[in-house]
């Protein structure tokens, strides 16, 4: 079996990407393990709670994760994309980096309100991305249940940056 220290083995730390002094998390030697990456996949899903109507993944890492734990749930998968992707009607939102702000963008009507919806991403650093897509996700009715991700960067306080967006229900697995 896969453990969560087998998964943690398989994400490499690269120094100084992508500036100096920032230590980037590489998952791509974990997609690389098709052990590793379904055990990841199961992971994720095992930890969502029951009735997720909707995975939201945010691009572009969160496609990878979330579109496979849509499936093993049965759930319907929602990308949320850089503006200008999306072709139809859509929700935005823009939020603060580090430097500058970022967009976020999700169609109209991909979530039909009252739906139970599950975040996935790979890396949960700041917070500010899934805190982001948890606003559009309430814009559109939709109810968030749950968050869940591969890696926190626990040092970075993303947990108290969600609490204060209203969202306590965080899992990580690394
Ligand atoms: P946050 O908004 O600061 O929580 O950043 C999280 C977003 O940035 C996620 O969508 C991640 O894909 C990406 N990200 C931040 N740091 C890393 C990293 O070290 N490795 C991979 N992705 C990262």
């Amino acid at each position: 079996a896969v453990s969560n220290a087998d998964i943690a083995a398989l994400i490499a730390d690269v120094p100084d990407f992508p500036k100096p002094g920032v230590t980037f998390k590489d998952i791509t030697p974990l997609l690389s393990s098709p052990e590793g990456f379904a055990a990841t996949v199961a992971a994720l899903a095992a930890s969502a709670p029951s009735g997720i109507d909707v995975v939201c993944g945010m691009e572009a890492r969160g496609f990878i994760f979330g579109a496979p734990v849509a499936l093993a749930l049965g759930a319907a998968f929602v990308p949320v994309r850089k503006p200008g992707k999306l072709p139809r009607e859509v929700v935005e939102t823009t939020y603060d980096l580090e430097y500058g702000t970022e967009t976020l963008a999700v169609h109209a009507d991909a979530i039909t309100p009252g739906a139970r919806v599950l975040i996935v991403d790979d890396v949960l650093a700041t917070g500010g991305t899934v805190a982001a897509t948890a606003d559009l996700v309430r814009r559109l009715g939709g109810s968030l249940v749950s968050v869940s991700v591969v890696l926190e960067l626990a040092f970075l306080g993303p947990r108290a940056v969600l609490a204060g967006h209203g969202i306590d229900a965080v899992t990580a697995l690394v």
